[in-house]
């Protein structure tokens, strides 16, 4: 290994994906190793903790070779480790940092603890290879969170707004589920949506109170129950109300994003979390930040999903300027920024 690189170990456990990166810099990843135990769930149609976690523990010493295989870089040459903290599933969580614990204490390495959502938008910085211009406006899709931030710089965020009920990718399981499309439902009502025709369903958008930048999802969610189940659901194509459930839901994200961006005066949107891989949304955030303006960053599709790259990159960022964790953390299933 070329010994002027400090290689920065990233460890991702807070769902469902085992991963694994290694960084050679805040800007470059050496490997990326991901594996999910998204299959093992489907028959549940939502993940369940207990599978995630047994799934982690027999994973993460696999995963953690093949990185280091893959980078080309040995366990010993690793400068520092960083992983994840939460939010996420607390026992899922509790075998990323136990490892990175393990890795740290042995080998006498900083520990690096970081939050999965800051890491969402990293991965945006990542994928795009440049630094944003600031101030910017962060916005994380996800299963398990929606939320606005405000970002003065790389690693100063301000939590903005969030939603109050389910989250926008928990909203697309949750419609997919009532439409008998199985589980992620965020690609399979994205492709139906595709075919659907627009404004053929009036579903209500969720704007709450004037000027707030929270979310809420469950209204959309009981909308799409409620015609399933109506008199006249044969006579609709399901295709449709793909189409109106994801016109719904984008509006208010498009509608609430813009609003932060103006009020931080955004130079810069970054986008990240899994809805983040739906095209429609991109094209949306698009047209958005060409009309005002604002430079987007979006990560590369497999970065919109769970994986140890924007760990270990940003990791890699605090590394070069000293900031370490105790060894004494503890996983945090809540997270705040
Ligand atoms: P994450 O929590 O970041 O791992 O992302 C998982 C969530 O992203 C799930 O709720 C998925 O349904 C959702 N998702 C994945 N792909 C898409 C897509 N193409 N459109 C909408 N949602 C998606
Ligand atoms: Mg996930």
């Amino acid at each position: 290994m070329n010994k002027s690189i400090m290689p920065v170990l990233g460890i991702e456990t807070s769902c469902d994906e085992t991963s694994v990166a290694i960084a050679s810099g805040e800007m470059s990843i050496l490997s990326n190793v991901v594996v999910s135990s998204q299959r093992f769930h489907k028959k549940y149609a939502g993940i369940v903790p207990e599978i995630a976690c047994r799934h982690h523990v027999e994973n993460i010493n696999v995963v953690l070779d093949k990185a280091l295989r893959q980078a080309k870089v040995d366990l010993s040459d690793i400068k520092a480790v960083s992983v994840t903290q939460g939010p996420g599933l607390i026992g899922a969580l509790l075998v990323g940092i136990s490892m990175a614990k393990a890795i740290s204490y042995c080998l006498g390495i900083p520990i690096i603890p970081v939050n999965h959502l800051h890491g969402h938008l990293y991965a945006a910085l990542l994928s795009a290879g440049r630094v944003p211009r600031f101030p910017a406006t962060g916005l994380i899709v996800s299963g398990g969170h929606t939320s606005l931030v405000e970002m003065k710089d790389i690693d100063n965020l301000r939590l903005m707004g969030q939603t109050r009920d389910d989250a926008c990718g928990e909203a697309f399981d949750k419609a997919a589920r009532v439409l008998g499309l199985g589980y992620p439902g965020g690609p399979s009502i994205e492709r139906l949506a595709a075919k659907g025709r627009p404004e053929k369903i009036g579903f209500t958008r969720s704007y709450l109170e004037e000027g707030s930048m929270d979310f809420s999802f469950s209204g959309i969610k009981t909308a799409v129950l409620n015609l399933v189940r109506g008199a006249d659901a044969k006579s609709i194509p399901a295709a449709d109300i793909c189409r109106e459930f994801q016109d719904t839901v984008f509006d208010v994200i498009i509608e609430k994003t813009r609003r932060c961006c103006l009020k931080n005066r955004s130079k810069s949107l970054l986008a990240g979390g899994g809805v983040s891989a739906n095209n429609e949304l991109r094209r949306r955030l698009k047209v958005l930040c060409d009309r005002e303006g604002i430079d987007l960053l979006v990560p590369v599709r497999d970065m919109s999903l769970d994986n140890a790259a924007m760990i270990a990159g940003l990791g890699s960022y605090r590394y070069n300027r000293k900031k370490f964790g105790r060894l004494d953390f503890a996983a945090m299933a809540d997270m705040p920024f």
